[in-house]
């Protein structure tokens, strides 16, 4: 079994999280900008809990400063995921990071990193669509300006929006504002919930709008819940890697991935931000194989199961199932 290329559909993806640390380098030295503490000696993403792990992100994404990095660094990334068979992905991307939630700026970022995704697509086969995100310790009012931009350039590019950062700070009903104002411009929604917080956070998430929920995994701790998951169709982006390594649980054995799946409950799996987490498609496959015997028809329903929860279009919907059912 080539879990290398079996086709993939990943829907949990940040763009800077994923930038490759040699890329975020280069850039930093074109720039002269000083990146120490953000790279350890042998060229990784040096970090050592989750506040690190943002702080980390924030200092990395501090060479990303113009539309043409942006487009350049969406080609390393699509080219890097193409490489392990991903043919579709849903990429977070921030207005925060690209001019400050301006949304003249915005647009200008938006439009190279189109660029770049369509050179992508051309040269590597992989299709992206993009989420905005808001940054939830960033806070409400600046969140409004994240809805703002996603709201202004919803699209068939734009297709979602959703929330990152840190969880633990402040609640999902603070920022309802901005997930209405996006679900009026037609977004769909997804929101990081229930990877550090419990059960709670995931039905806040629901009472939010979420269609889909970044991790979720603290559902499997609520039995009423997740039957509540199973019945109303709520897709988890699961990203096991990501939950192993920053120590949301301590082996992928004790992930309940396989146990949700076992439950009915739509579960997908993604990378979150692979080079933090040395992790890529490919990996985290294996490890699913390895550690829960999921073979190449259980893969192939995975990605069946993304291709209909992602955000895209029917079309697009049609040719990534088309493509994953040639296997
Ligand atoms: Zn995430």
């Amino acid at each position: 079994m080539n879990l290398q290329q079996l086709p993939k559909v990943e829907l949990h993806l940040h763009l800077e999280g994923a930038a490759p640390p040699a890329f975020i380098r280069r850039l930093g030295q074109e720039k002269d900008v000083n990146l120490s503490g953000v790279f350890s000696e042998d060229g990784n993403y040096i970090f050592n809990d989750f506040v690190d792990f943002l702080r980390v992100y924030e200092a990395a994404t501090e060479v990303l400063k113009s539309p043409d990095d942006f487009r350049r660094l969406i080609e390393a990334v699509l080219a890097e995921s193409a490489s392990h068979g991903v043919i579709y992905t849903e990429m977070f991307i921030s207005p925060d990071f690209c001019g400050g939630a301006d949304l003249g700026a915005w647009r200008e970022y938006l439009h190279a990193m189109q660029d770049g995704a369509e050179r992508a697509e051309v040269e590597h086969g992989i299709k992206m669509r993009g989420i905005v995100t808001c940054i939830r310790h960033m806070g409400p009012d600046q969140a409004k300006k994240a809805a703002h931009c996603a709201a202004e350039t919803a699209g068939d590019w734009i297709v979602g929006f959703g929330m990152g950062g840190d969880e633990n700070v402040g609640h999902q009903s603070d920022y309802a504002y901005s997930f209405d104002m996006a679900k009026e411009a037609g977004l769909r929604l997804t929101t990081h919930a229930g990877e550090w917080r419990g059960p709670q956070e995931v039905r806040d998430a629901i009472a939010l709008g979420a269609e889909r929920i970044g991790h979720g995994v603290r559902c499997a701790s609520d039995p009423e819940l997740v039957k509540e998951l199973v019945a109303r169709g709520t897709v988890l982006e699961v990203c096991p890697g990501s939950n192993v390594t920053l120590g949301v649980y301590p082996s992928l054995s004790e992930h309940p991935l396989h146990r949700l799946a076992e439950a009915g409950v739509a579960v997908t799996v993604s990378t979150d931000d692979p080079p933090f987490f040395h992790s890529t498609m490919t990996s985290e496959y294996e490890g699913l194989a390895k550690t829960f015997g999921w073979d190449e028809e259980r893969f192939l329903e995975l990605a069946r199961t993304s291709a209909n929860a992602a955000f895209c279009d029917v079309d697009t919907r049609a040719e990534l199932l088309k493509r994953i059912d040639a296997q």
